[in-house]
């Protein structure tokens, strides 16, 4: 156990608990650095700012609301505020510390020009019930960002509200239901294959259909002879990942649209790994009827640890009468107009209704049209051919430590996928993930997609240089290769980090998020409600 620091906090699971270090005094560890919570640092009577105010006896109106106990905000100085706060962005793993390999989240470089342009005041510091006639630059951007979202998918028309991925595919679905209900033909199946994302089932439940599977081939492709026996009237369309969670394209995507097309069903495509197709495949030429792109994935704005996201969904000829409200269109003037309302006789007199109360994510838009406009078409294009051919070195540099399921069906997309197959029992994929932190890199997504067992999906993206990638590739060899060795040492990984293992499903269901004075010791911090056990 390691000695308390001087704050009474003590760093119960750091590196050297192990007894292979001794403990430090003050519970860093090297540049490792630990950090109380800011209630434990706080001192009575201090303060980052004086106000040299008294503010008197208060006016009997509201002396009844005068506060009687301590607010119990945690005071500091301000030196201390800054370094708290610093202390605390250094125990961040950022894609600007290194890679993000999580498979099925595109962490890709994210281009400082983005940034610039973002910040532009023209684009920052606007509002959105600003009068149309004063941002008319804004709304270039977006008609400008849609038609390249249009052209490269081959679509109709973009819906640009919705505010991620999985806003996104709810926009498909409810425009889907609504041009099957503006035939008379309500339908209530959704078929779903396993190798989708997650997010479509749960998208086609919160809609209100019933989700149905279908299962995979041994090639980790939609079974196309299960679906075809499978649709029918009651079908209203099919949700389909493409490529899908196991790194694959789905090769009989034509011909799965045309088969749901003529049991009369639409066909959604979730389109968040575009990136490994950008520039090579237009969604458009596979009859698809909407698909929703992430920005934030293939279009590199900063993203992760819940947001900000950008889920604009591209509609067919068929869907687009049906699309959102609001959208851009351009008056007789050729002014920017944001159509808001539906009108029954002018405008959008079939739009399924509004998702998001204003235009979408302004910065994810300016940052999007940034980095296609840096890339170009064929800037665009090596993004997706750079991202496969990262992926398939990773792929092949590890097959031989690790089992790779669908590696013998030919190349992956952008991401490759293990499994724990081929590990001794007792060893498993969380030891290996959980040894990446050892070894300093961000571990790869695990456990899915479900159709492996003990999945570890890897996306490296192509903004990782060889060199990056062969570190990477080293780390996780040494680390496959002490699992297969039975090195029980794993199974305590991380070692070296600030935190040991912890429960994460205990984390998930029971955060502790606030903090609470021990009862009969106001304001001293309890550790037992800090949650330290
Ligand atoms: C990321 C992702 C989603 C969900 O996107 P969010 O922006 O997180 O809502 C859906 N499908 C796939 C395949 C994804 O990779």
């Amino acid at each position: 156990m390691n000695a308390p620091n001087k704050s009474g906090w003590k760093p119960e699971m750091g590196p050297a608990s192990d007894g292979e270090a001794p403990a430090t005094a003050s519970g860093d560890y090297a540049l490792a650095l630990e950090e109380p919570l800011i209630f434990e640092l706080r001192g009575k009577g201090k303060c980052g700012v004086d106000f040299d105010y008294d503010p008197g006896e208060p006016s009997p109106e509201i002396a009844k609301f005068v506060r009687k106990k301590d607010v119990e905000l945690p005071a500091l100085a301000e030196p201390e505020t800054v370094r708290h706060y610093t202390r605390l962005s250094r125990q961040n793993y950022a894609i600007d510390l290194g890679p993000f390999p999580l498979g099925s989240c595109t962490m890709k470089h994210n281009p400082r020009l983005n940034e610039a342009v973002a910040r532009l005041p023209g684009f920052a510091d606007i509002h959105p019930l600003q009068p149309m006639d004063t941002v008319q630059g804004a709304f270039a951007v977006i008609e400008q960002l849609a038609d390249w979202l249009m052209k490269l998918t081959n679509m109709s028309a973009v819906a640009m509200s919705p505010k991620a991925g999985a806003h996104g595919e709810l926009c498909g679905i409810l425009a889907m239901r609504a041009a099957l209900e503006a035939r008379g033909d309500a339908r209530e199946v959704v078929l779903v294959p396993e190798s989708a994302h997650g997010t479509n089932p749960a998208t086609a439940a919160f809609a209100g259909y019933k989700v149905e599977n279908i299962p995979a081939t041994k090639d980790g492709r939609v079974d196309l002879a299960k679906l075809k026996e499978r649709l029918g009237p009651d079908v209203a369309g099919v949700m389909i990942t493409n490529p899908n969670t196991c790194g694959l394209f789905e090769r009989d995507m034509k011909a799965i649209s045309d088969a749901v097309h003529a049991a009369g069903g639409l066909v959604y495509c979730d389109g968040a790994n575009f990136n490994a197709i950008v520039g090579k495949v237009r969604p458009g030429d596979l009859g698809i009827d909407a698909m929703h792109i992430n920005l934030h994935k293939t279009f590199s704005t900063p993203h992760g640890g819940g947001g900000p996201g950008s889920g604009p969904v591209v509609l067919s000829a068929a869907l687009a009468p049906f699309a959102p409200i609001p959208f851009l269109r351009r008056d007789d003037k050729g002014r920017l107009r944001m159509v808001e309302e539906r009108s029954a006789k002018t405008h959008a007199p079939e739009s399924f209704g509004r998702m998001a109360a204003f235009h979408g994510q302004m910065g994810m838009f300016t940052r999007a049209l940034a980095y296609i406009l840096s890339h170009g078409a064929d800037g665009l294009r090596q993004v997706a051919e750079d991202a496969v051919l990262n992926a398939n070195y990773v792929l092949r540099s590890l097959e031989d430590v690790l089992d790779a399921p669908y590696a013998d069906a030919g190349p992956c997309m952008h991401e490759a996928l293990f499994s724990d197959d081929n590990l001794p029992d007792g060893m498993t994929t969380l030891d290996i993930a959980k040894g990446l932190i050892d070894e300093g890199f961000h571990p790869m997504t695990v456990y899915f997609p479900l159709v492996v067992h003990g999945a570890m999906l890897i996306e490296p993206t192509e903004t990782e240089s060889k060199i990056g990638l062969d570190r990477f590739i080293g780390s996780m060899r040494s680390l496959a290769e002490r699992a297969k060795a039975g090195d029980e040492t794993l199974k305590s990984a991380p070692r070296y980090a600030p935190r040991r293992r912890m429960d994460e499903a205990r984390a998930a269901r029971k955060p502790v998020l606030t903090w609470k004075a021990a009862p009969g010791q106001p304001g001293e911090p309890s550790l037992s409600e800090i949650g330290g056990s």
